[in-house]
Order: structure tokens, then C-alpha cells, then sequence
């Protein structure tokens, strides 16, 4: 049997790690931070995980939030301007928002329960060249920041050098959900966008408000304020900009219990879209594999990184069972095999942090009158290569709403 060394226990390196215990391959997760280190960090992200993912959750048994109880059904959507937008777009299954600072240390549980060895400590790429001699395969999971060398960018999919959106993720209290319980995806043009989830953290039942700022507009404020230094400062400012740019969450806030659940729920900063390379040789011959944001990772605003994370340590572990080597074959099938999803997630997400072409205000604005493709759009957070295939150009998204009876009459 093959002995797998993953580098980083987030939900990449886990997916991964669960999934050879599973077959009883002997797994090695190496990680820069303790569980218990994770479970008291600042905040990491507001992820939410939509159906494909929750089903391998299910097949790894580390479905722990039932979805008929943490789950949400919807996104209810603004699009702020003269005449603004609204409407609802169904899942045909649930997705589902679970703080990582419990979610994570609850799968590194599972991962050791069923037989996983997690070594904490920060690893340099100079730690590389043991590690190929210990596994047979060394998987890099280690995140955004880690072993960029390894993997260089791919400018061909990486158009970006500087983070498109300035990002203001917190959890607060006050915020009524909406009803039915679903994400809320508000734009409004020029200044950015603000995406409500209905999150469960260790505070319970609380409202994740990630505002993606475009640099300069007049959100653009909020990537920086500081909490710590003036907490009611902080507090009015993230109201007005709610009150002036996004309605549909401002009235269901109240302004009397309104606020973070807590200085560490807060998280600000900005994400340069990058794709790198599959694969690299390491100096014994043995190869080392990227996956999850070390391979790929995406502005937050479409909630793919941790998903497709999760597809690719899914189509990893597969191959990792199924193949006759862990060699460059093999790499390059792992990478032919994730493409469709992981590029597509990537391709969508920089779509939509860019200008909006016609065809996607067309989009919005005949999905508006026409919950199928409403619904089959909602759908396809978890299906990112779908999205992408209506998406890519004009013509393809006037075939998809041809498809949904939205033929000539749309708007553009
Ligand atoms: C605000 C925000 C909102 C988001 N919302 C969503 C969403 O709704 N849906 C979605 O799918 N995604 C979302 N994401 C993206 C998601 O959080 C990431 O894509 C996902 O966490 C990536 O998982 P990963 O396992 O690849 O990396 P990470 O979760 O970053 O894990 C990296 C691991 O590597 C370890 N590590 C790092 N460096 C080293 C080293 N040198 N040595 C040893 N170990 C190391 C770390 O300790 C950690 O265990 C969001 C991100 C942000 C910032």
C-alpha cells in the first residue's frame, strides 16, 4: 500500500486524509496549526458547502450539522440601480454554513478516530525532499500562502495580480434571517457586493456579512476600519453601508442588538485569484500534487474555494486508489479529471469580480422573471462547471434561457 503525506488539515488536506482511512491507506497530515489552536483562531472564512460536497461529507460520516437543521434553500438576490431587482433562485438540495473553527477540529477528530496521523508543525519547502522519502505521494493542501514556488501561476487562468474585491467577513448578531432561510446576494453596482449567510458558529445560529468591496467605491471603507480600536465606530459604519447599498439586509436588521458576535469574528483582507501549476517533481523522483487553494484559489464571492477543495481531494483520493503508481501519469490524470470543475469554478468567480459583461446583466435581469433558470443557476454553486458552460459566452447564455423559454425578449 502507498503512504500518503498531505501537507495542511484544511478542508483539502481532511477530504483527503478521510477518504484513504476510509481504504485504510497509511496517511500522514502535517499541519502548521493544532485543532485546538484552529478552534480559538480569528476568523477564517464564512464558508458555505453546497450539495455535492455535504454528500461527501455523508459518505465520509463526518456529516455532523444536518443539513435538515443547519441547512438553507435558497438565495434570495438585489441588484441595486434605477430600477432594482429582485428574486429567489431554489437548490434542488440544501446547502449549508458551518464555522471552520468547528468544522475543521471536528474532521481532524474523525480523521485520527479512523486510524490518521496529524503532525503539527509549519513546514518549509526545504522540508520537501524528507518528506518525498517518508511517502510515496506528497499532497500539498497547505493553503493560499504555502509552497508557491512549487506550483508557479498559470497566467493563461490567472488574470489577475491584485485582489479585485477588499473583503470585510464578520459574524454578527441582529440580523433577522430571510424567510424562506437562503443566502442573500446583493450587488450593488459600482460599489461591490455583500453576501448573507445563515451561519452556525460557536455562538449558535448567527449572520455572516462578507462585503466585497470594489477598491475605491463607496464600500471600499470597510476593508480596513478597525473593530478593535473603536468597536461603535466600527458598528455604524458597517449599518450605513448596509442602510445605503443593500435594503433587502438592512430591514431585517435590528439596530438595537445589531453587532459582531465577537473582536475575533472578523476577518479583512483581499484574495489575488491565482491558478497553479498540477504537479512538481521532487528531487528523488516522487511527485508532489497541489489541491484546494494551493492549486486553486478564488475570490470568496461566488463560495467555491472550500468546495472545490473538496472535489479535487475527492478525485484525488479515487485515483490514489484506482492507479498502478503515484507518478506523473497519475498527476496528470488527477488534473484532467478536477479541470472541468475547478477551472470552471475559477473562470465564474473572475466573471463576476470583473465589469459585468451584457450577458450577465442580461442574465440577471431575465432570471428575475424566470424562476427556472433562477433555480437551475442557484443550483449550479454546486456545479461550477455547469455555470461556467452557460456563462462562457453570450451565446451560450442566451441558449440557456432559450431553454427556460426566455427566448428573444431578453434584455439585451
Ligand atoms: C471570507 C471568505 C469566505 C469564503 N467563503 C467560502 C464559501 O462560501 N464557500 C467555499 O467553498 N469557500 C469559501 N471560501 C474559501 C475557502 O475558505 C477556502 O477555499 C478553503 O478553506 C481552502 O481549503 P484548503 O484546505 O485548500 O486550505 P486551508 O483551509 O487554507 O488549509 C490550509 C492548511 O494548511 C496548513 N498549512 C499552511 N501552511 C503550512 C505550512 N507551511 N506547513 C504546514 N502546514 C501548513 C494550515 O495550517 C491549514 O491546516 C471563503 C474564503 C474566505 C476568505
Amino acid at each position: 500500500m502507498p503512504h500518503i503525506g498531505i501537507i495542511g488539515a484544511g478542508t483539502a488536506g481532511l477530504h483527503l486524509g478521510l477518504l484513504l482511512r476510509r481504504q485504510d491507506i497509511p496517511v500522514t497530515l502535517y499541519s502548521a496549526r493544532s485543532p485546538r489552536d484552529l478552534a480559538s483562531s480569528r476568523l477564517l472564512a464564512t464558508v458555505a458547502h453546497h450539495a455535492p460536497t455535504l454528500r461527501r461529507e455523508r459518505d465520509l460520516g463526518v456529516h455532523f450539522w444536518p443539513v435538515e437543521e443547519y441547512g438553507y434553500t435558497c438565495h434570495h438576490h438585489y441588484v441595486g440601480g434605477d430600477r432594482p431587482l429582485r428574486f429567489r433562485g431554489d437548490f434542488t438540495a440544501p446547502s449549508s454554513a458551518i464555522d471552520d473553527r468547528l468544522y475543521l477540529p471536528a474532521l481532524a477528530e474523525a480523521y485520527e478516530n479512523n486510524g490518521g496521523e496529524l503532525r503539527v508543525g509549519h513546514l518549509e519547502a526545504r522540508d520537501l525532499a524528507a518528506l518525498a522519502d517518508r511517502h510515496d505521494l506528497v499532497v500539498v493542501a497547505a493553503g493560499r500562502s504555502a509552497f508557491t514556488e512549487l506550483f508557479p501561476r498559470r497566467d493563461a487562468h490567472s488574470p489577475f495580480r491584485a485582489p479585485q474585491r477588499r473583503l470585510c467577513a464578520g459574524l454578527y448578531h441582529g440580523v433577522h434571517p430571510a424567510e424562506p432561510k437562503g443566502v442573500t446576494l446583493s450587488i450593488s453596482p459600482g460599489n461591490g457586493e455583500l453576501v448573507e449567510i445563515p451561519l452556525f458558529s460557536r455562538d449558535g445560529h448567527v449572520t455572516a456579512l462578507l462585503f466585497e468591496s470594489i477598491p475605491g467605491g463607496e464600500q471600499d471603507v470597510l476593508g480596513d476600519i478597525s473593530y478593535d480600536e473603536d468597536p461603535a465606530l466600527f458598528t455604524r459604519t458597517v449599518l450605513g453601508r448596509l442602510a445605503a447599498h443593500h435594503p433587502d439586509v438592512f430591514q431585517r436588521v435590528d439596530p438595537g442588538r445589531f453587532g459582531l458576535t465577537g473582536p475575533l469574528d472578523l476577518l479583512q483582507g483581499g484574495i489575488v485569484p491565482t491558478v497553479r501549476t498540477d504537479h512538481a517533481r521532487l528531487p528523488n523522483g516522487r511527485y508532489a500534487l497541489a489541491i484546494g487553494d494551493a492549486h486553486t484559489v478564488v475570490d470568496p464571492i461566488t463560495g467555491q474555494g472550500a468546495n472545490s477543495a473538496s472535489h479535487s481531494a475527492w478525485v484525488t483520493g479515487e485515483e490514489i486508489c484506482e492507479d498502478l503508481a503515484l507518478d506523473e501519469l497519475f498527476c496528470r490524470r488527477v488534473a484532467r479529471r478536477r479541470a472541468d470543475v475547478v477551472l470552471g469554478a475559477a473562470r465564474w468567480t473572475n466573471l463576476m469580480i470583473q465589469p459585468p459583461p451584457d450577458h450577465l446583466l442580461g442574465l440577471l435581469a431575465a432570471m428575475s422573471q424566470n424562476p427556472g433558470a433562477a433555480g437551475e443557476f442557484t443550483d449550479n454553486f454546486g456545479h461550477p462547471d455547469r455555470q461556467w458552460r452557460i456563462l462562457a459566452t453570450p451565446e451560450r447564455t442566451r441558449a440557456f434561457l432559450a431553454r427556460h423559454g426566455a427566448g428573444p425578449g431578453s434584455p439585451w
